[in-house]
């Protein structure tokens, strides 16, 4: 079955594409940044410290993930909860996906979801780490303040606001720190194709990448 593998900065439009995508060829669907935000909202809503690593990993053991019907993300049992995109929660989500133990329990748990592929999986190592052999990869990258004003949007519609210059500034943050930490840092895997999407809309995104799917198809017939 089709794997598809989707990683790309802040903000470049990953998740709407990569649903769209997985809804158009009857694919599962996998948003690998907000398992990363469970754990950071249930860290913060049981007032662990956020430097302690070993009791990150411990929470992240007792967190059960599951796809319901091909792209419900399921916590325990529960759909998840708004808050993992608050925020505070947006601020702090970085910090935790440093760890590197953390990192090794959530690849894990990713790849057992993943078992089986038929699934498109979008964040920041899917292509290096969690899917190193999907046989599409993409990169998805689009110009900063492009992404900063995304960003806002999505804000705006689940009832948050702020300044677009934070919002511009959080995510060259979150950027830095993703781009920069030790263990699986954001990046191209060689093999990638990266898309810019600055100037196109996610549907454009969408069969600019169908594109790719059938061109590989016919090049392994
Ligand atoms: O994709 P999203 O912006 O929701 O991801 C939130 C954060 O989770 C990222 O900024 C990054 O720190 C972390 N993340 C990660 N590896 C992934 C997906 C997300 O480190 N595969």
């Amino acid at each position: 079955m089709l794997s598809v593998a989707i990683d790309g900065p802040a903000g470049s439009g990953k998740s709407t594409v990569a649903r769209t995508l997985a809804g158009e060829l009857g694919l599962r669907y996998l948003d690998t940044g907000a398992m990363y935000r469970a754990l950071t909202w249930q860290a913060l809503e049981r007032g662990l410290d956020l430097r302690d690593e070993r009791a990150l990993v411990i929470l992240l053991g007792e967190l059960r993930f599951a796809l319901v019907c091909g792209s419900c993300l399921t916590l325990n049992g529960e759909p998840l909860s708004e808050e993992i995109r608050s925020p505070h929660v947006n601020q702090e989500v970085s910090r935790v996906a440093e760890f590197s133990s953390v990192r090794k329990l959530m690849v894990a748990k990713q790849q057992e979801i993943a078992t089986g592929g038929g699934i498109v999986m979008e964040g920041r190592d899917i292509g290096t780490e969690v899917m190193p052999d999907a046989p599409i990869k993409i990169f998805l990258d689009a110009d900063h303040e492009e992404r900063a004003r995304r960003r806002l949007i999505e804000l705006q519609a689940r009832g948050h606001t702020a300044p677009l210059t934070d919002v511009a500034r959080q995510i060259q943050e979150r950027d830095n720190k993703d781009s920069t930490r030790l263990a699986s840092p954001l990046r191209k895997a060689a093999d990638a194709v990266t898309i810019d999407c600055t100037l196109l809309s996610p549907d454009q995104v969408v069969q600019a990448i169908i594109k790719i799917v059938a061109q590989q198809a016919n090049a392994s017939l």
